[in-house]
């Protein structure tokens, strides 16, 4: 089964519009989407849910008044700071734990004397399985506030796994988070391929090169994408002179184009809404996408890990 992630770094790029015409080219797969903070794939692909599940992301921690001798030993092991002494609702003064703050670690709960602080599970947000025109789609919303995207970005790559074995399908097609966090370690962590999407800003650039240090520590083929690729000539060829000096293979080059502003208003892929320019550039793209996805494993091209010391 093969797995290709594509991230961005930066919002804005038009990484998720990409994703969707993938989706509308791509066959035999399952597709994910990673950005659970602001999951928008499911908008491009129509979606039509078929299964909404619970996240539980993890414990939170609560003192049950009644039981609490206000000895304050539990204050003393919290290393987040989130275990505070002031009065309640009565005007009396107890130890009471901030919810934000709580990083569910349960060290309060093991060194309570009194059994007096309960830790509940959380419901962190949610995950679907949805029917698309293209296939099957794994995506989620988590909650406000909630810190666990990481893993709920490896609870949808396990899903789509699982979807992918059962419905006997060979790839995996992941829209992944923006940053070069945990979430986004989560999404690359062990895939096929990277593809990342950058656009002609020293700021996308700048996000590239991370990125490419992330993929180069963990050993996963990536190749980039220039999307506007016509908005800067000057900056896309100093991406371009970057890529070449590393060993790194530009996948494709897509030129600004404001029909794809208008595919998106319209709610679907730029290949489903015109035939010409921009959606052709898409399809050459994924040519060569697929080139590189099928190469046999020990023929994949590593970049050069020198980047990782620049
Ligand atoms: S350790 Fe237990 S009894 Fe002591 S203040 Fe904390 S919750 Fe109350
Ligand atoms: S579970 Fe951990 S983070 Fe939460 S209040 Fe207890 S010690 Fe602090």
């Amino acid at each position: 089964m093969t797995e290709l992630v594509v991230i961005s770094g930066k919002g804005g790029t038009g990484k998720t519009s990409l994703v969707g015409s993938l989706a509308a080219l791509a066959e035999n797969k399952v597709m994910v989407d990673c950005d659970v903070d602001a999951a928008d794939l499911h908008l491009i692909l129509q979606n039509k849910t078929l299964r909404t599940t619970q996240f539980i992301g993890g414990k939170q921690a609560s003192i049950v008044e009644e039981r609490c001798t206000n000895c304050g030993i539990c204050q003393e092991y919290c290393r987040f700071d989130a275990i505070k002494f002031k009065a309640n609702k009565s005007g009396n003064e107890r130890y009471w734990i901030d919810p934000h703050a709580c990083d569910g670690c349960g060290v309060c709960v093991r060194h309570c004397p009194e059994q007096a602080i309960e830790f509940k599970e959380v419901v962190s947000g949610e995950w679907y399985v949805s029917d698309t025109p293209y296939g099957s789609l794994v995506h989620a919303r988590l909650g406000l506030a909630q810190a666990n995207s990481g893993k709920m970005v490896s609870l949808l790559r396990q899903q789509a796994r699982l979807l992918a074995d059962k419905m006997g399908l060979g790839t995996i097609l992941v829209d992944g988070p923006p940053g070069v966090g945990c979430p986004v370690i989560a999404s690359i962590t062990g895939a096929g391929y990277v593809l990342i999407v950058t656009e002609p800003s020293m700021s996308a650039m700048h996000d590239m090169e991370r990125l490419l240090q992330l993929t180069v520590h963990f050993r996963i083929p990536t190749g980039i994408c220039i999307n506007k690729a016509s908005i800067n000539p000057e900056m896309t060829s100093r991406i371009e002179e970057f890529a070449e000096k590393h060993d790194v293979k530009i996948i494709g080059r897509i030129p600004f184009d404001p029909a794809v502003t208008a595919a998106q208003l319209a709610g679907t892929s730029v290949i489903e809404h015109l035939d010409t320019g921009v959606s052709k550039d898409i399809k050459d793209l994924w040519l060569n996408l697929k080139e590189e996805l099928n190469r046999k494993p020990g023929q994949s091209q590593f970049i050069d890990l020198k980047i990782r010391n620049k």
